[in-house]
């Protein structure tokens, strides 16, 4: 390991992933783990802040000062997760050799821990800090990212990130934004007996599904990870009230991932042409298009959207993690791109901080009933976040 890398106690690290999955926190009900998380990090000799965010909900801001004003490297996680749907046995965090088991394991309380365990190595190493570090635990980033919508609001400032979500410990210099749309196409209603008094909108709404099904989405290329593909799926179809009535409406639900270089309203143009195109050729047509999904109903999230994200891999904060990691495990490690969504968005692309995504965790696993996470991840996780944090941080 390299000079000035604090030893980390790894049983802390998993000790307290285990008391993290133990506490619920289902999206909405993060009131019990942010006063838990708090209590930790002040234990720990961190100034905290719990911010609310709504309700019984609180984002928790952890602050380690150094020296001089400013942090020099954040540690960024969410405290919800998703529902334990068919899991069985959620919330008891039971473990064997390799894994510890239970909603929230992989996604992402094990993140969490190990960067809280490296904060707790930074403060026993005694080490002297130029600059701060802090802990940011947000809530609602399985629904409406109420959490890190505060934070910009607030305008947090760090010199640089590390988003603790479950990356496989592969360093992730981006991920694809992700714009829910909604298209709803409109008729008039008859008796089904008569359909040529009607307007059947379902009819319409197919001859949307056909196009949508010709647009080709953007692929780029990311220096040092590849090529990466834009994507458009249709996962909801509504329309009618019964078999014998013509239907006078018609909802579709989009879930279009973005790629670097792709904005939201670059989408929603190239849709709305479509149904442009259709109403000039069809005066019959009629459609609605906005940013919707099912479970959204907080309007600011509806007017930002999820953004691409994408940071130079020659940035430091890259180069930090890939020589930690190095420094841990003898390999560089892998930089990736994700396909799924983080919320290193908003710290990059709002606040303008340099982010990286790697933490503990096979995020195929996560969300679904065979969640877990690997003990030997958590370990090497929890190392790289202090030697980082050393790195950034400490007076040299
Ligand atoms: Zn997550």
């Amino acid at each position: 390991m390299r000079s000035g890398s604090p030893g980390v106690d790894v049983e802390y690290a998993i000790r307290l992933t285990k008391e993290l999955v133990r506490i619920p926190s289902v999206t909405g009900e993060e009131g019990e783990i942010a006063k838990f998380l708090a209590e930790e990090l002040s234990g720990l000799g961190l100034k905290v802040e719990l911010r609310r965010v709504q309700g019984d909900r609180f984002n928790v801001i952890g602050v380690l000062k150094g020296g001089e004003e400013g942090v020099a490297l954040a540690f960024h996680g969410h405290t919800d997760t998703v529902p334990p749907y068919g899991m069985e046995d959620p919330f008891s965090a039971k473990e064997d050799e390799e894994y510890i088991y239970g909603r929230g394991s992989c996604d992402q309380k094990a993140g969490l821990a190990a960067s809280i365990a490296a904060l707790k190595a930074v403060v026993d190493s005694g080490v002297e800090l130029r600059k701060g570090l802090a802990f940011l635990g947000v809530v609602d980033e399985e629904r409406e990212h109420r959490g890190s919508y505060a934070l910009v609001e607030d305008g947090f400032k760090a010199d640089a990130a590390i988003c603790t979500e479950p990356t496989g410990l592969e360093i992730a210099v981006g991920c694809k934004g992700t714009l829910p749309v909604k298209i709803t196409t409109f008729g008039k209603a008859a008796h089904g007996s008569a359909p040529w008094r009607g307007i059947n909108a379902v009819y319409k709404m197919a001859k949307v599904l056909l196009a949508l099904e010709e647009l080709e989405p953007r692929s780029v290329t990311v220096p040092g990870v590849g090529e990466v593909r834009g994507s458009l799926n249709v996962g909801l179809i509504r329309g009618g009230e019964a078999y014998n009535v013509v239907p006078d409406s018609c909802s579709i639900w989009i879930d279009r991932r973005l790629v670097p270089g792709e904005t939201p309203g670059d989408v929603l143009r190239e849709i709305r042409e479509i149904l442009d195109e259709f109403g000039r050729s069809d005066p019959d047509f009629r459609a609605e298009l906005s940013v919707d999904r099912p479970d959204w109903g907080w309007e600011p999230i509806k007017k930002r959207g999820l953004k691409p994200c994408l940071v130079n891999p020659e940035e430091d904060i890259v180069r930090q993690i890939s020589e930690a990691h190095e420094g841990v495990t003898g390999d560089r490690g892998k930089l990736k791109f994700s396909s799924g969504y983080f919320e290193m968005d908003f710290l990059v692309n709002d606040l303008g901080i340099p982010t990286v995504a790697y933490g503990p965790g096979d995020p195929e696993l996560a969300h679904t009933p065979e969640e877990r996470v690997s003990k030997h991840q958590i370990a090497i996780a929890s190392r790289v976040y202090a030697a980082v944090a050393v790195a950034l941080a400490a007076k040299s």
